[in-house]
């Protein structure tokens, strides 16, 4: 029984996405630690002095934890490795025939437009389509409040450039998004955490923060937050505004995930509550329509968008333009609306499935979420159970998660996973749930 060429890559492509792996000409594929790997043999002789600097620098983005996934790797084999670990869409929720149809019918007649170079704040009909969807989401913007970016992720950079030095700190929820934490840390910036709860941030604790240390950002994700899942209520958001202009701190909303909803009413932004102008509100197309596109934006003040766009220019001159063009024509032939009615049933039915399994397979004693929308499902593990050796143990189930740790900025998190039930279908959650429940009933017994 050889080993299934596909699922190899498959594996190695979502380590390489995470950032978790990079392959090497002649060295093969190492595990990133720094710049370089720290197996002082992988140095060769002659490196030039300029990369040694490098090399014994900084650059050190992603912690050690990078290394449990590739364990993973090393101890499960790679066939039939059901994945909870990533939050991306999968192939079978890309929308490829739609767009395919438009880029068959409409490409040629938009050369310029979607070929072109284009100007840096973004197509004009895409960011005046993108201002009239927020309006109808409560938010007050025009188009000139809109910056295109290449993934909400150059939104982070961008904003972290313009607003941190080396050395200032930025509020964030405990715990938050790894991408976040990495960009302002690479950044130089020290990432302070406010735990969140079922309500999302404890703004009654960030008030202390606030009034004790002198940060320069909030970073919250109020909606389905990655990783718990949770929605920050009405009242706290109304709060968080309020400490915002008392303390005069910008605040970056992240809200990937917010059309992503299965129960009840859409979810509003913070954004929509932001009557002072101090929300920096970035959302992206990775979730709800194709990460591969790299298509994201900013609302903000228009001072902040005319300045941030000069610091883009300097970077990429402008966001792709066909991934632009292409987005801007999915709205315009009024297909968004139906694809996210069917994401969000899609999704809620893997959440749903999720669910269901925890309850039939795993053992008492572990604390679940419940997420109203987005990707995630956070779990605290019962007893003495230790996330670390949980995902070594079930790689051996041949099923992959996430440890919470990363998603910390004190260190703690040691008995939290995260599960994603965005990519599988029901039947592989299912089976990838009781396999974790096995292997958590086996170490419980020990
Ligand atoms: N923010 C959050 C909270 C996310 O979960 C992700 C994707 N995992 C991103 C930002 C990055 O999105 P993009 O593809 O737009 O860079």
């Amino acid at each position: 029984l050889g080993v299934n060429r596909t699922t190899v890559m498959n594996a190695y492509n979502e380590l390489a996405s995470e950032g978790l792996i990079a392959g090497h000409v002649g060295r093969g594929t190492l595990v990133k630690r720094g710049y370089f790997s720290q197996d002082e043999d992988s140095f060769e002789q002659d490196t030039p002095a300029w990369l040694l600097g490098l090399a014994a620098g900084e650059g050190a983005v992603l912690g050690p934890d990078a290394r449990v996934l590739s364990e993973l790797v090393a101890t499960g084999g790679y066939r039939e490795v059901i994945s909870l670990a990533s939050g991306t869409p999968p192939k079978e929720l890309l929308p490829a025939e739609q767009l395919q149809t438009i880029f068959m019918e409409g490409l040629s007649g938009a050369r310029e437009e979607a070929l072109g170079y284009v100007p840096v704040e973004g197509l004009l009909s895409l960011r005046r389509g993108l201002a009239a969807r927020m309006r109808r989401r409560g938010v007050n913007v025009d188009l000139q409040n809109i910056l295109i970016l290449s993934g909400s992720t150059q939104g982070l950079g961008l904003i972290g450039r313009f607003l941190l030095n080396p050395g200032d700190e930025v509020v964030a929820e405990l715990p938050t998004y790894i991408g976040a934490i990495q960009t302002f840390r690479a950044l130089g910036a020290r990432v302070i955490g406010v735990p969140i709860d079922s309500e999302g941030m404890r703004v009654d604790l960030l008030e202390s923060v606030l009034s004790r240390r002198n940060p320069r950002l909030i970073y919250t994700q109020p909606t389905f937050q990655n990783p718990t899942g949770a929605s920050m209520s009405q009242e706290r958001r109304r709060r968080l505004l309020l400490l915002a202009r008392r303390y005069q701190v910008p605040i970056i909303e992240d809200d990937p995930y917010g059309e992503l909803y299965f129960d009840g009413k859409e979810p509003q932004p913070l954004k929509a509550l932001d009557s002072r102008d101090y929300v920096l509100y970035l959302s992206t197309f990775s979730k709800m329509l194709a990460p591969g596109l790299r298509v994201a934006w900013l609302a903000a003040p228009e001072p902040m968008i005319s300045r941030i766009s000069l610091h883009k220019q300097v970077f990429d001159l402008n966001t792709n333009a066909i991934g632009q063009w292409a987005v801007t024509e999915f709205l315009r032939r009024d297909l968004m609306d139906g694809h996210l009615v069917m994401l969000r049933e899609r999704y809620r039915q893997r959440r749903d499935a999720m669910l269901q399994a925890i309850k039939t397979y795993w053992p008492a004693g572990i604390r679940v979420n419940y997420p109203h929308g987005g990707f995630h499902l956070w779990c605290r593990l019962p007893g003495d159970l230790r996330a670390r050796s949980l995902v070594r143990e079930a790689a051996q189930e041949r099923v992959a998660f996430l440890i919470g740790e990363p998603f910390y900025t004190d260190g703690s998190g040691h008995n939290y996973i995260r599960m994603s039930f965005a990519a599988p279908a029901e039947e592989q959650i299912e089976e990838a749930v009781r396999r974790i429940g096995h292997t958590m009933k086996g170490m419980l017994k020990r």
